[in-house]
């Protein structure tokens, strides 16, 4: 199977999922991806909010290293923010005016217009089915200057796919290895500014 991000045909077998020579991205067949009715039961049971502290500071660790990065007021977007947003109310807290995007539960399409000084996309990436064109929408709602802040964990060599829990959730489909990000910084003209080698990665829009 051909690389559903780069293409290339340079891909091999990881148990049940496929792996890029070129990009390193991991993907599972999207023969078996969750229809979009499917997807909205599942992600219904996320009930997430802001009075989850677990949740809240899960969060933090994207934005504790974002904040070095962050002008004192700045217009922001939290792309994917799930039932309950949470990450515009800390965002607000230092200086942001923050709008909130979903494509199941905040679909105020408008947003999507703007570009902003921050986008903020956390947990998401890895739900993405159509990974080429969710990227490039992603990465042209940053201003020139601006800054991406990404959180998903990443896939590492190390990983036994086969017992990896992130794998597990049905509506995760595309794991990203660090080169991975790279091979995106470049192809979206980003630049890598933050990685903790994890689950953190900020880039910012050259
Ligand atoms: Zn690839």
């Amino acid at each position: 199977m051909n690389c559903i991000l780069c293409q290339t045909s340079e891909t091999f077998l990881r148990e049940s999922a496929t792996e890029c020579t070129h990009c390193a991205l991991v993907f599972k067949n999207p023969k078996n991806y969750y229809t979009h009715t499917k997807d909205v039961l599942r992600y219904s049971t996320h009930n997430n909010n802001h009075e989850d502290q677990g949740y809240i500071d899960f969060l933090n660790l994207l934005v504790n290293p974002l904040v070095p990065f962050l002008p004192i007021k700045f217009m922001a977007l939290d792309f994917g923010c799930g039932p309950g947003p949470t990450l515009s109310l800390l965002l607000e807290k230092i200086g942001g005016v923050v709008e909130n995007y979903d494509p199941i539960f905040f679909t105020n399409s408008k947003v999507l217009e703007n570009t902003y000084d921050v986008v903020t996309c956390s947990e998401v990436v890895e739900h993405f089915k159509n990974i080429e064109t969710d990227w490039a929408l992603l990465t042209s709602l940053v201003k020139p200057g601006g800054i991406l802040a990404i959180m998903t964990l990443f896939i590492t060599e190390q990983i036994n796919y086969k017992s990896w829990w992130y794998k597990n959730d049905p509506t995760h489909i595309v794991f990203y290895n660090e080169k991975t990000f790279v091979y995106l910084a470049e192809r979206f003209n980003l630049e890598i500014v933050f990685n903790d080698k994890k689950s953190v990665i900020i880039l910012r829009k050259k």
